[in-house]
């Protein structure tokens, strides 16, 4: 049978026989589109989602932590029902925190600790939380051809760190990502950040232990680290102490022992230890693993590990609740529409904040 064919509608008569394609009659032009879509709804079957995590595959994690990362709304309804799926199969993990100024050796360590553990049968997730990708969408954590052993180790995953949101939003995803690695059966976490600022409270109050890795030479400005981080650390590894550095690493490691004993230790009951490594002649790792041992050991059986997980879920439910809150805020035309307005009212001294918070408040009905 002889198919009907003619020009496509978008042509002009001047160029009616320059165009070798035609259309055909009784072709469905919706066909792709059809195909394309029931693709994306296929890749979004939460099902699918759950099975494949829960089977520890990898390429449906990575999908998973994208879907987490995602801003787009339909996303967020899919991570909802996934996070609720998988929660019973979570908490099973040792979430770990890594921080230290860039350059202290944090790949390294990352690198020759992992190895060293899947080497002894564990399952290791690295995730990073990196502030500068918020503020110049540039990632200092995620450049770098990073920790290339552990990542062709099929009992290692990867996740570089994600771009962009707010630091409430960081902690939100990486929460949500820490939950999809344990259904996927990694018993350690190790979620690594630098020590610049903001991320570390955020990421104190998602893990169960802390690492502040140091560099030889001592005072915190010295090392590019921010006051207050060193109160959060469990452990304090003095990094490099090998070669040149060593005499160096010792003195740091000393004045780090006599400066701990006047903070208050971030877990109770436990008193913060300093250690000396070489991340590369990988040199202290089993002694820095064995530290982390023991704190989990002493902190489970003082109770105090169950206490931090409890109080940490508590403060989970606080950020879902702003992070709600603050969605309703961003979808809410009316709101920003009159937010703009009241602004500009407030700016020109014609309502006191006050008001404009109660005018505010009226709009969203809440
Ligand atoms: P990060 O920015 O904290 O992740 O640091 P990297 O792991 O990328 O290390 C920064 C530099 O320090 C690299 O050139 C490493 O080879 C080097 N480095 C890391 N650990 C050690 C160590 O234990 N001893 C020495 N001498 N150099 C190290």
């Amino acid at each position: 049978m002889e198919l009907k064919k003619s020009n496509p509608e978008w042509i002009t008569d001047n160029f009616k026989n320059e165009v070798a394609g035609k259309v055909v009659e009784g072709i469905d032009l919706n066909y792709k589109k059809q195909k394309k879509s029931k693709k994306i709804t296929k890749n979004l079957n939460i099902d699918e989602l759950y099975k494949g995590l829960i089977e520890g595959n990898r390429t449906i994690l990575s999908k998973v932590i994208t879907i987490i990362e995602s801003n787009s709304p339909k996303y967020k309804v899919i991570t909802d029902e996934l996070i609720k799926k998988i929660h019973p199969l979570t908490g099973n993990s040792i979430r770990i925190g890594i921080t230290g100024p860039p350059g202290v050796g944090k790949s390294t360590f990352i690198e020759s600790l992992g190895t060293f553990l899947v080497e002894n049968n564990q399952k290791v997730a690295v995730l990073a939380v990196d502030p500068s990708s918020t503020v110049t969408k540039g990632s200092i954590l995620g450049d770098k051809t990073r920790m290339e052993n552990l990542s062709r180790n099929d009992n290692a995953y990867i996740r570089p760190s994600p771009s962009g949101g707010t630091l409430g939003g960081v902690a939100k995803r990486t929460k949500e990502a820490i939950l999809a690695c344990e259904a996927a059966g990694y018993n350690i976490i190790l979620i690594e950040t630098i020590g610049v600022g903001q991320s570390e409270i955020t990421v104190r109050s998602l893990v169960d232990i802390f690492i502040l890795l140091l560099l030889p030479g001592s005072g915190d400005e010295l090392q590019g680290i921010k006051k207050g981080v060193v109160e959060l650390a469990d452990i304090l590894v003095i990094n490099k102490c090998d070669g040149e550095y060593k005499l160096k690493a010792n003195q740091t490691k000393s004045a780090y022992q006599s400066a701990i004993k006047l903070l208050q230790s971030p877990t109770e009951g436990w008193k913060p230890k300093v250690l000396t490594m070489s991340a590369l002649e990988q040199l202290g790792i089993k002694e820095v693993w064995s530290t982390v041992n023991e704190f989990i050991i002493n902190t489970k059986n003082s109770g105090y590990f169950e206490y931090r997980r409890k109080r940490q879920l508590v403060e989970w439910l606080n950020t879902l609740i702003f992070d709600y809150i603050q969605n309703k805020y961003l979808e809410n035309k009316n709101f920003k529409l009159a937010k703009e307005q009241i602004e500009q009212d407030l700016l020109l001294s014609k309502i006191s904040p006050n008001e404009a918070i109660d005018k505010l408040i009226n709009i969203l009905g809440i």
